[in-house]
């Protein structure tokens, strides 16, 4: 086959068609997939077949395939999970990125890359007020950034009581405790187990779901020998802030490290609304948050962030004779991270922060728990309506009474269309939970929402009545 300039053209004008229609749909359309994986499956059952499709064909095709069962996670009305939307910027840089194609491990190989990843690495540091020296790695997402930061930690105690995880594994080496908030996210119990390590003896957490720093030194008095320490900056329920700076100075007096899980958090410390709620946050040893979610670059893209580089280098470099590094001083982008092979997913993280500016990250961060504070204001005047948390960020936790009337208002709001939220539970009770973590998200949108879940709330209510209309 024989490369030809034209054969790329139609195909990327096909997809640039595609991504507009979708996303001028994103306004108007019910926030929700319009067909059921079923539905698609059958839809999508084709066999391979036996000749070639011709390339703009196959994009236009997957479109149309594709259309009927895609999530709006996009939409200034989604409020699943914690999930962020895409700047415009991010996007458009993504698709750079694929274009060029670039294997992102070392720095001679494609330098580009690596520098814009550094610059943009540099500016994270800069604006989350983290240590200048520390090692920026750009991840496929929180789940591993925690496993970076946690990988680095569990060398470095091991190596402090003289035992090499890397030459001589777990197996006979001197116990390891990790202590966890109660409340800590699922994704760390898996970075813990992909690191041998189990699961971490959890330490109570406050009605917000916030680390006790009084619980978490009972527990450090009784472990003996290496520790890692696990917080949170931003509770999924809540979006509450571990008490770091406490928490931090009982841990690194007992020797452990610690490692901050701040997935979508960790953004708060852009802005001084939050200084006092993260003070002492720069003083931990490592850090995880996500691109994905609060600062709106497209899937995927976590950020793992090291305060000592020779600690995660220690846990990731390779030194294979092939690699040539170009430099025995700095640190190649493969020895940040679990991967060889990646992406240059930090390119999309540099756009976005430089399309944003200081400012405009700081106007992001604050624009999305601004709306999360109008929206349980609007939630919390609606009759029957509990607000669970102090909203503090992003997050609102909301109960319409019993777990079973918070189940069918949930249930019926999604089927309704207009927003996306999820169902959850927390603290023993089922709670609707929303987060604000798309940049398009405004008023408009939140008025939206209130007034969905008090038509929701309203079907459900007329139906216990027993109305009839319902
Ligand atoms: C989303 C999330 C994670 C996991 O991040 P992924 O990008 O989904 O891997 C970890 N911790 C918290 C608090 C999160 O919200």
């Amino acid at each position: 086959m024989t490369y030809r300039p034209e054969d790329y053209r139609e195909p990327l004008e096909q997809a640039a068609r595609a991504a507009r229609e979708w996303l001028d749909s994103l306004p108007s359309r019910p926030v929700k997939p319009r067909e059921p994986i079923d539905t698609l499956s059958a839809a999508m059952h084709l066999p391979l077949t036996e000749q070639p499709t011709d390339a703009a064909e196959v994009v236009a095709e997957l479109a149309r395939l594709a259309d009927p069962g895609l999530m709006p996670i996009g939409s200034g009305r989604f409020f699943g999970w914690v999930m962020g939307g895409t700047l415009p910027a991010a996007l458009a840089a993504d698709w750079l990125v694929s274009a060029w194609d670039q294997n992102n491990g070392l720095r001679y190989a494609t330098p580009a890359a690596a520098a814009i990843e550094e610059r943009a690495g540099a500016w994270i540091l800069d604006l989350l007020h983290l240590p200048a020296a520390s090692a920026v790695g750009f991840t496929t997402g929180g789940t591993m950034a925690n496993f970076v930061g946690l990988a680095a930690g569990r060398g470095a105690v091991l190596r402090s009581v003289g035992w090499d995880v890397n030459r001589d594994g777990l197996t006979g080496a001197p116990r390891l405790t990790v202590l966890a908030g109660a409340e800590v996210h699922s994704s760390v119990l898996l970075a813990l187990r992909y690191l041998g390590l189990g699961e971490p003896t959890m330490v109570a957490a406050d009605p917000q779901g916030r680390i006790r720093p009084d619980a978490l030194s009972a527990a450090l008095a009784s472990v003996d020998g290496p520790c890692l320490v696990v917080l949170q900056a931003g509770n999924l329920h809540s979006g509450a802030f571990d008490p770091m700076r406490e928490s931090v100075r009982l841990a690194h007096d007992a020797g452990a490290w610690v490692h901050v899980d701040g997935a979508f958090g960790l953004w708060a410390a852009a802005s001084s609304r939050w200084a006092t709620a993260l003070d002492g946050l720069d003083t931990a040893d490592s850090w995880a948050t996500d691109a994905h979610k609060t600062l709106n670059v497209p899937y995927d893209c976590g950020i793992a962030v090291v305060a000592d580089p020779a600690a995660v280098r220690s846990a990731f470099a390779a030194h294979t004779s092939y690699f040539v590094r170009d430099d025995a001083g700095a640190a190649e982008p493969m020895d940040l991270v679990p991967e060889l092979s990646r992406r240059a997913r930090g390119i999309p993280v540099w756009a976005a922060l430089r399309s944003l500016g200081q400012s405009g990250t700081v106007a992001l961060v604050e624009g999305l728990a601004d709306n999360a504070g109008a929206l349980a204001e609007g939630l919390a005047a609606l009759p029957g309506v509990e607000v669970l948390n102090d909203v503090v960020f992003t997050q609102v936790s909301v109960s319409f009474g019993s777990d079973d009337r918070t189940v069918r208002v949930t249930q019926a709001l999604l089927e309704d269309g207009a927003v996306w939220m999820s169902g959850s539970h927390w603290r023993g009770r089922a709670v609707l939970r929303i987060s604000v973590s798309n940049w398009s998200t405004d008023d408009t949108d939140v008025a939206v929402a209130v007034d969905a879940v008090a038509r929701a709330l309203a079907a459900v209510t007329a139906a216990d009545r027993g109305d009839p209309r319902e």
